[in-house]
């Protein structure tokens, strides 16, 4: 498709300064420098990026919270106006982006807002039970595991002190796996410092579907499943909660399980002002695009990253939520937002995958790499260098020379 028609030059607006958002304003303002007329503007709540897939080395207190948060300033060149504010919603016929700071017009818009939580309805889970999607939510459930185990060495009972010393997670995802491992193997050390014996916490993680790490290969499950248990973890598979209460997470069957700190990991959806947008939404909210990430009937909007709702064409489902898609959509959304300036055609999205790499615990993980699976320590590398070439990779987009694109 050529862009020529619908070439703009006018103001380009990014919502979001997450992996995608923060990957098309890195692109796009080092190929502007020779576009001095055209406005670029990254609008986000916070001042600083969250590298989220560090996120459970937080909640599980071997990361600082400040060591994941970047200062944006520290990555933005000149060439990108910041602005810090919450967005509440959208004037589309109007082409502007309602935020607290006040309304912020756009030529073309990029949506890149991420997801939230889930919490699928289920009666109590909201105000029961943490969450890990930022790096205060991390923060939080650190603390909560500490408080609990503070009060589990106080209490005389040994019922209380196992149920207070328990840390239940719910969803066995990526998530839900690395949180559960990297509690398992800080808790013994945790629970000396405060008095409590280290075999005393214990940490269970709870699957409403028959094994963890749905959609990958059994041998990548297999590996997973025996690290966790070499750590301890208890897994429970087809347990579906049915509700939150003061006493625990209570399953479908009736069971309850109990535990002094519960976090739930179970999924994600679109954010909420995307819902009453009027663009159109698919499968947990996510927005509808076409094959150049641009919202279906609006071209001047674009989406990238957990928000889109793409569809792989080799297999037929909607890609997942994760950083490696929300970075290769951010790079064709950059692309196309150029190739509009330059009148040139727009590039259709194609999905690279680089394979699937979940840590578990503090020094073993396991991986999926070009059809060969491996589990423990090398896949825990793995993890450290994919963690490690992101923060260079973000370095190295600030100073980066478009000529070589
Ligand atoms: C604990 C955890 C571990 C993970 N580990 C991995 C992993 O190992 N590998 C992997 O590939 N993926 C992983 N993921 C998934 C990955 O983090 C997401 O897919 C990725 O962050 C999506 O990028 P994004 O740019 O769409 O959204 P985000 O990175 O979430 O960025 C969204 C941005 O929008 C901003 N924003 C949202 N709403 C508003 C608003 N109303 N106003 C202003 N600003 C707003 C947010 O502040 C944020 O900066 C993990 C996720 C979690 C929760």
């Amino acid at each position: 498709m050529n862009a020529s028609a619908a070439g703009s030059s006018g103001p380009i607006v990014v919502a979001g300064a997450g992996y995608a958002g923060l990957h098309v304003a890195l692109r796009l303002a080092a190929k502007l420098r020779s576009q001095p007329a055209v406005e670029l503007t990254l609008v986000d709540r916070h001042d600083y990026h969250q590298v989220i897939t560090e996120l459970p080395r937080v909640a599980g207190g071997t990361r600082a919270a400040d060591a994941v948060r970047i200062p944006l300033q520290d990555m933005l060149a000149g060439r990108v106006r910041f602005v810090q504010a919450e967005i509440t919603g959208f004037d589309l016929a109007g082409r502007r982006l309602l935020t607290g700071a006040g309304p912020i017009g756009w030529s073309r818009l990029v949506l890149a807002l991420g997801s939230r939580p889930s919490d699928f309805a289920i009666p109590g889970l909201a105000d029961r039970a943490l969450s890990v999607y930022s790096a205060s939510d991390a923060e939080r459930v650190w603390a909560a595991v500490s408080a609990a185990l503070m009060a589990a060495a106080a209490a005389a009972d040994p019922g209380r002190q196992r149920r207070l010393a328990t840390v239940v997670v719910g969803g066995g995802g990526a998530t839900g796996v690395e949180l559960a491992g990297e509690l398992a193997e800080i808790l013994p050390a945790m629970a000396s410092d405060r008095g409590l014996a280290p075999g005393r916490p214990a940490v269970q993680l709870v699957e409403a579907g028959p094994a963890i790490l749905a959609g990958s290969s059994a041998q990548l499950t297999g590996k997973a499943a025996r690290i966790l248990s070499d750590l301890g973890v208890q897994v429970r598979t087809n347990a579906v909660v049915a509700a939150a209460t003061e006493d625990g997470f209570r399953l479908t069957d009736g069971q309850l399980v109990e535990g002094g700190v519960f976090v739930w990991a179970g999924g994600v959806k679109a954010p909420e002002l995307v819902a009453d947008s009027g663009l159109p939404t698919g499968h947990n909210g996510r927005v509808k695009v076409d094959r150049y990430l641009r919202v279906l009937d609006h071209p001047e909007i674009y989406v990238a990253g957990d928000l889109a709702s793409v569809t792989d064409p080799r297999t037929g489902h909607v890609l997942p939520p994760l950083a490696q898609v929300a970075l290769e959509e951010g790079e064709t959304v950059a692309r196309n937002l150029d190739a509009e300036l330059e009148g040139k055609p727009l590039e259709a999205f194609t999905f690279h995958d680089k394979g699937f790499v979940v840590s578990v615990g503090t020094r073993r993980g396991v991986a999926d790499i070009a059809g060969i699976t491996t589990g423990g320590r090398l896949a825990h590398l793995l993890k450290d260098a994919i963690e490690w070439e992101y923060r260079q990779s973000v370095r190295h987009l600030r100073g980066w020379d478009p000529a070589a694109w």
